[in-house]
């Protein structure tokens, strides 16, 4: 039998603020370093909440990170001899995220990409969908709710704005499971939501699913 060289994959890494998708990137690019892997890491330049050089988790776990304007601009600083590629916020990534992260395995690199799967209202948060579908390796993080305590999926917005992208972190959302997120609570909810709503109404049989 030949022997082939190894394949690159993608790894993804999804779910709501609060969920531990940053220390699990972080989790994950650590033991890479720990192996001697050649591991590179960037974040959008967007997100620039903590620091603009290093990915920072909530419980202030960091590692340094290099801050891309687009996917392509990512694309072009990852070395010929890297091993690894870690992304966070992959949500504020351009819609070339994807095909940028495929472009990268196809070169036998193991690209880890952490980011939002939905946005404030609820709605799947591109790309991230998109590299959902494409990845061989997929993990859904939960944050704990923090009125009732179930698993939480959702990102609750506490302030009134209708920006998809509003930065911001305790104070601006908090974590909470299905029964307790309202994206209607600040006012905040798009007529796409609220025709969303109606259709919910609409299919009684998907309402009483246990
Ligand atoms: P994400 O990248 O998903 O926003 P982080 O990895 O930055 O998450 O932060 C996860 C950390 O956030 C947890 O280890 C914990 O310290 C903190 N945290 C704050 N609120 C919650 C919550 N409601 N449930 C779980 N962890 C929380
Ligand atoms: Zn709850």
């Amino acid at each position: 039998m030949v022997r082939t060289p190894p394949t690159g994959w993608i790894e993804v890494i999804v779910g709501s603020m609060f969920s531990g998708k940053s220390e699990e990137l972080i989790r994950r690019l650590r033991r890479a370093q720990i192996a001697r892997q050649r591991v590179q890491t960037f974040k959008p330049a967007v997100d620039s909440r903590f620091a603009d050089d290093h990915i920072v988790s909530h419980s202030e776990l960091r590692i340094p990170s290099v801050s891309a304007h687009s996917a392509a601009e990512m694309l072009s600083l990852v070395h010929k001899d890297t091993e690894v590629v870690g992304i966070d916020e992959g949500q504020f990534f351009d819609a070339g995220l994807p095909a940028a992260c495929a472009a990268l395995a196809g070169r036998g690199m193991r690209v880890i990409v952490a980011g939002l799967d939905q946005d404030y209202l609820g709605k799947p948060f591109e790309p991230m969908p998109h590299l959902l579908a494409i990845a061989e390796f997929i993990t859904k993080t939960r944050a704990i709710c923090v009125v009732c305590g179930n698993p939480a999926n959702h990102t609750q917005r506490l302030v009134t704005s209708h920006d998809r992208v509003l930065l911001g972190a305790q104070g601006t959302y908090e974590a909470r499971c299905r029964r307790c997120f309202d994206p209607t609570l600040t006012g905040a909810v798009s007529q796409a939501a609220a025709d969303d709503a109606e259709d919910t109404a609409d299919a009684p049989e998907i309402a009483r699913q246990p």
